[in-house]
């Protein structure tokens, strides 16, 4: 995730509660319930309940079961809502642009959050910079949200 969770975090902090979802399926680990499906509000036809959403490693799928929206749609519309998360990251093609690193070396952003910039600008995935940086978890999406404003002009989704 973009966030830098791994999905079942992602799902619990910000997505499941954000679609007032409720846990359908958890399995046993060690004695402890680990949830990792739900039923959520889809975001695309806003049907409570009707959107699926599966844990799997450090995605999260979704389907939903009333509009069955096509993947691309699903993913685009969770984006829309979630950009922290389910939002592209940009992707350098043919190097790193001058002019891109003098704005986000002129950016206002906490120092953390300027490295993670600079790490992704390299084309560094943001959960491996963030390793790379060493951000505990309870840190990462506080240093995600401070670089969250710097979009890297001329970047293209993937
Ligand atoms: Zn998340
Ligand atoms: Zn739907």
């Amino acid at each position: 995730m973009r966030c830098g969770e791994d999905g079942t975090d992602c799902a619990l902090r910000h997505v499941v509660p954000a679609l007032r979802g409720r846990c359908t399926k958890e399995r046993r680990t060690g004695g402890r319930a680990v949830p990792y499906q739900w039923a959520a509000r889809c975001p695309v036809c806003n049907a409570d309940g009707k959107l699926t959403l599966t844990a799997k490693g450090r995605t999260l799928l979704a389907f939903c079961q009333k509009c069955r929206a096509s993947q691309p749609d699903l993913m685009a519309a969770l984006a829309k809502e979630f950009p922290d998360c389910f939002g592209v990251r940009p992707v350098r093609r043919g190097g790193i642009a001058a002019a891109d690193l003098v704005a986000l070396a002129l950016a206002p952003m906490p120092p953390l959050s300027r490295q993670l910039a600079m790490l992704e600008m390299a084309g560094m995935s943001t959960p491996d910079a963030l390793d790379k940086l060493g951000v505990s978890r309870q840190n990462r999406y506080r240093v995600i949200a401070g670089r969250a404003s710097f979009v890297v002009a001329g970047a293209t989704p993937e």
